[in-house]
């Protein structure tokens, strides 16, 4: 049988936020042996998000866990509470017998199906370009004989993982026996959570590069536009209660 992918996806409340899941849901209904872990930044499952994964069809684990007010700020590094809170899950939930491989599919990016299949044979860490990141087109990991030697990157190119979350994919054997390895907060740079997380793991030599050599973008870094509420009004509202 396949292994399960294990999307792990923080989200957090905002006007945008049912859309970005839809779009979400509506690609990961079409990847086979799919396990999303949802992690919500609040204190409490919302009422949006419970009813929206019930209906999804999808399998999934709903978590969640409020980022302390101290960490909310700009510069600071997105969602690391979330994130380890999944792995926490899973090293909880899952043993030397499941077989899986685990990715960090951040709410608002865009997902292609052959990414899903590429990333299914992760031995170990497995890597591949992403679109739209970086100040540039793309980033890419740079291939020579099968193996990773650099990285193509137009930001902070001393990153010893010079790549963005949405770009590489670890077996779960390899989360489970590494119980300790976790996000950072403390001495956490920005734009460095990815290395700090996958040297703990891996080293660069060992990277299983993916997307015939890593010469093809299957995953976007979109980002969504700031909604414009600027009629919304406490007066006026309407007669009925409508979630969006
Ligand atoms: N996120 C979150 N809490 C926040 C801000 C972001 O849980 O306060 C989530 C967000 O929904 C997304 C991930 O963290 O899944 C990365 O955030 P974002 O997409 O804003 O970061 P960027 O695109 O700038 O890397
Ligand atoms: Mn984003």
């Amino acid at each position: 049988s396949l292994p399960v992918i294990y999307a792990i996806t923080p989200t957090y409340s905002r006007a945008v936020q049912k859309a970005e899941l839809t779009r979400l849901a509506n690609t990961f209904r079409l990847v086979p042996q799919f396990h999303w872990i949802v992690v919500e930044d609040s204190n409490s499952h919302t009422e949006l998000v419970s009813r929206f994964l019930a209906r999804s069809g999808l399998r999934y684990t709903h978590l969640n866990v409020f980022t302390p007010r101290r960490f909310k700020r700009t510069g600071m590094p997105r969602a690391t509470e979330q994130r380890n809170l999944a792995l926490g899950w899973l090293r909880g939930h899952r043993s030397v017998k499941d077989k899986g491989v685990v990715f960090f599919a951040d709410d608002d990016n865009t997902y292609s199906l052959e990414l899903f299949e590429e990333m299914r044979s992760t031995r170990r860490v497995s890597v591949w370009p992403v679109g739209l990141v970086g100040g540039r087109r793309y980033e890419r990991p740079l291939v020579e004989n099968g193996k990773v030697v650099g990285w193509y990157t137009g930001w902070k190119a001393d990153r010893p993982f010079a790549i963005d979350m949405a770009g590489f994919a670890v077996n779960l054997q390899v989360i489970l026996s590494n119980p300790r390895a976790l996000f950072k907060r403390r001495g956490a740079k920005p734009g460095m959570q990815e290395s700090d997380f996958l040297k703990q793991i891996t080293k660069v030599e060992d990277l299983e590069p993916k997307a015939k050599n890593c010469t093809q973008v299957l995953v976007w870094h979109t980002r969504t536009e700031k909604v414009n509420l600027g009629n919304e009004t406490k007066r006026q509202q309407d007669s009925v209660y409508i979630e969006v």
